[in-house]
């Protein structure tokens, strides 16, 4: 077990839907961005199928979908994001999103990358991690480890870049976890900022995400915490 206590100057979350970064890590970005790191996200997908309505206009829910990106943004502190706008179902691990992802590692230079872990595929005996997690998952492996690092991967997305660690979330296999006991609230609120997703029943939301953290510190012996697979690249 351990726990990350260190704050990164830089961090960059890159994540496929709208809302995947604050309930898989909102806790650990908004207590690093408190503590002083610069923090930002890369959101691949367009959040463009994410309703259950037929009638719903994937134009109108993607802008929906941004703004709402930009107000949890705001509730985390974060110094910034980039929308990458690829349609819901439709990421996969091209030669042209390894060079997108390592123009933006190389860009905001983080030393802490957090993504989706690839490797998980089931949650339990009734949850199939989706397509675009994955897909989008192996694609931040290949481009953090090795191409941003490497001069010749890519040589027009700006001079290389060394990721000191790389952070998999959604993991069935964590082995270092982020006290967010006092960033827990913020999670909270920014997950409730995406409200195409949280619907009508947010304090249900809030309690099933303050349980899950609670599960996670329980690994940590903390009251809430963040639980990644830990991956030191440098
Ligand atoms: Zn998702």
């Amino acid at each position: 077990m351990v726990l990350l206590g260190d704050i990164p100057e830089r961090a960059l979350a890159v994540f496929a839907h709208p809302d995947d970064p604050e309930v898989a890590c909102g806790g650990t970005l908004a207590h690093w961005a408190s503590q002083g790191a610069e923090v930002r996200l890369v959101v691949a997908n367009a959040g463009d199928k994410g309703s259950a309505d037929a009638t719903t206009d994937p134009q109108v829910l993607t802008e929906r979908r941004a703004d709402e990106v930009a107000a949890a943004a705001k509730v985390l502190a974060l110094v910034g994001f980039d929308l990458l706008g690829i349609p819901d179902g439709e990421i996969t691990n091209t030669i042209d999103l390894r060079a997108t992802l390592v123009g933006l590692v190389r860009r905001h230079r983080p030393e802490v990358v957090i993504a989706p872990d690839p490797t998980a595929v089931f949650f339990g005996d009734s949850y199939v991690n989706h397509r675009d997690h994955r897909e989008l998952g192996w694609a931040v492996l290949d481009a953090v480890a090795p191409a941003a690092a490497s001069p010749l991967y890519f040589p027009d997305q700006g001079p290389p870049h060394q990721v000191t660690t790389l952070l998999l979330s959604g993991t069935l296999e964590p082995d270092a976890w982020v006290d967010v006991t006092t960033s827990i609230d913020r999670k909270v609120a920014a997950v409730s900022c995406h409200e195409t997703r949280v619907g009508h029943d947010p304090d249900l939301v809030a309690e099933l995400l303050r349980a899950r953290t609670a599960e996670s510190g329980t690994h940590a012996n903390v009251p809430h915490a963040e639980g990644y697979r830990r991956l030191r690249l440098a």
